[in-house]
């Protein structure tokens, strides 16, 4: 249990009895938040490796779908038509955008949660699987304590 100064903000250890920026005692009952930033820490940490797995699964089957489907065509000797580059491109876009989301989730930015809440709105769209990954990723994206993030980075 960590004490935070209601009017700075600042971090205190849970015995300290007075904020030197703010002039007030912390003791006082209304001049502490009591917020348990450990907890908040925690669970942040939780939403966010969860979040972060499902980013690199998806990545990964869509780095395996283009390379197989561009191993088949080198194969089959078959000349790629624009159609056929296009979906290639997609599918790294795709697994791009999902590394760049957990890249973001790994420096605990704001806009990792973001994108991550973006793309799980997207992947909404993918009866069932991505349905179901969707709503894991906004359920952890949208956690009351992500409101508290700010007090949890160092
Ligand atoms: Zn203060």
């Amino acid at each position: 249990m960590s004490r935070i100064c209601s009017q700075c903000k600042t971090k205190y250890n849970d015995d300290a009895v007075y904020c030197n920026l703010c002039d007030i005692d912390l003791d006082d009952t209304n001049s502490f938040l009591k917020i348990d930033v450990e907890n908040i820490n925690n669970t942040l940490t939780k939403a966010r490796s969860t979040t972060k797995r499902i980013h690199y699964a998806i990545a990964t089957l869509n780095i395996i779908a283009v390379l197989f489907l561009y191993g088949i065509s080198i194969y089959n000797e078959h000349t790629l038509r624009d159609r056929e580059w296009l979906i290639l491109l997609a599918g790294t876009c795709i697994a791009a955008i999902h590394l760049l989301a957990a890249y973001g989730l790994s420096l605990k930015k704001q806009w990792g949660r973001f994108l991550s809440i973006f793309i799980g709105i997207y992947l909404l769209i993918g009866f069932p699987i991505g349905t179901i990954l969707g709503f894991i990723i906004i359920k952890n994206m949208f956690r009351h304590e992500w409101k508290h993030d700010s007090l949890t980075i160092q």
